[in-house]
């Protein structure tokens, strides 16, 4: 599919076919390149190739058949010129880094994400001279007054994660703007079957393909989606010399998730939606966290900003931890791992695992209680999952 028939054609219908160049071997599923180099037919065509005067396959670290498949796949998702695949989300968030930030820049960050790209900004970004300053999540003024002349990004997740609370993108996109900035987005729980945040005003969005891209639990990998002049310059760059590269196996395994990506986004949603409503109903749960709720705080703007709530809820338990860890230890059917995105649903408690490092303070803050459960709901039965919780919840 040329990138011109990608302007025609509706989501559900690129999920399926974009970035796909059948060879002449006639394939119906896409093939997978497994080699690292290519073969030239002459001298003067491998020059060619290196200087780049000829466009075409040269080394499998920056051109792989397979992995630009997943990429224009993904970007023709997201609405973006440009994808860039990369080992994993960890690596799309430090090659974007690289690629964008040098020493003495600044980062304004949500405070409210990802374990791995607080210790990654803190302890790995922080050594080349790159300070990060953390805000709430849903405080523009906060996000404003942390904006400094040397600030080159602002970077968050929304929804958040345990909490679910929503970022206004547009209206962060617009302060981003104002103050010469770009907008960075881990679209890794909505992925782009529910939010579109390039759409929104959004610079650069980040993936971790090992959620729900992937969305079976088999791979890890991540994405940059962008202009052509921001991600197909100097990240991709940083990816063709700094090997933060996707593996062809692992893109051949997310562009095949691509394809049921929304159905399956749909499944989550309504599942989710309808444990979180039981939920609000258990006399042991004192809190829902989960944006399709009347009673989530933004409800209105996830309605507005997204077209599924996503298939991660939490909810906070009267008595605690001790109640806390009754109900994931009483589960039989529902994985205990901090994973999620995934066909199986998975329970985790924040506040002694993925969030355990954190002060105890500023875990308060966030609103992770010691009570707080997380499920990432999968495609079980809705009714065993709910099974599955009861057990736990009538011992309270
Ligand atoms: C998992 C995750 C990451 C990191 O992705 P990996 O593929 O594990 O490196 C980044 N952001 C969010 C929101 C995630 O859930």
């Amino acid at each position: 599919m040329s990138q011109q028939d990608e302007n025609q054609y509706g989501f559900d219908t690129l999920a399926v076919r974009a970035g796909h160049n059948r060879t002449n071997e006639g394939e119906q599923s896409e093939a997978i390149f497994t080699t690292s180099s290519y073969v030239y037919s002459s001298a003067a065509q491998a020059a060619a190739r290196f200087s780049g005067e000829e466009p075409g396959n040269i080394y499998s670290r920056f051109t792989n058949p397979t992995v630009r498949t997943f990429e224009q796949r993904l970007a023709a998702l997201e609405g973006g010129e440009r994808c860039v695949g990369t080992a994993s989300g960890m690596g799309a968030i430090l090659t974007t880094c690289l690629g964008l930030l040098k020493t003495g820049d600044h980062i304004v960050s949500s405070r409210a994400i990802f374990g791995s790209t607080v210790v990654l900004f803190n302890n790995t970004i922080a050594r080349f001279g790159v300070e990060t300053t953390y805000v709430p999540l849903t405080d523009l003024s906060a996000w404003e007054a942390a904006i400094r002349p040397e600030t080159k990004i602002l970077f968050l997740e929304t929804p958040s994660n345990p909490i679910t609370e929503i970022a206004d993108v547009q209206a962060l996109a617009d302060l981003a703007h104002a103050h010469g900035c770009q907008l960075v987005v881990d679209n890794c729980f909505c992925t782009p079957a529910l939010q579109k945040p390039l759409e929104l005003g959004a610079d650069i969005i980040i993936h971790s393909a090992t959620k729900y891209l992937d969305g079976q639990g088999r791979c890890i990998g991540g994405a940059i989606v962008g202009t052509e002049e921001c991600v197909g310059g100097d990240i991709y760059g940083v990816v063709r010399s700094g090997g933060t590269n996707m593996s062809p196996f692992n893109a051949w395994v997310f562009l095949k998730g691509l394809e049921t990506l929304r159905i399956r986004m749909e499944a989550h949603c309504q599942s989710a939606q309808t444990l979180a409503e039981w939920l609000e109903q258990q006399p042991a749960v004192s809190r829902v966290n989960y944006p399709g709720l009347l009673s989530h705080p933004q409800h209105a703007l996830a309605s507005r900003q997204q077209s599924g709530s996503g298939g991660v809820l939490s909810f906070e338990l009267k008595n605690g931890k001790a109640a806390a860890w009754k109900v994931i230890d009483n589960t039989q059917l529902i994985s205990i791992t901090a994973n999620l995105g995934d066909t199986k649903s998975t329970i985790t408690h924040p506040a002694t695992t993925t969030h355990g490092r954190v002060d105890p303070e500023l875990r308060a803050q966030a609103g992770i209680s010691d009570g707080l459960v997380r499920i990432a709901v999968g495609l079980e039965d809705i009714e065993d999952i709910k099974a599955d919780l009861a057990r736990g919840l009538a011992l309270l």
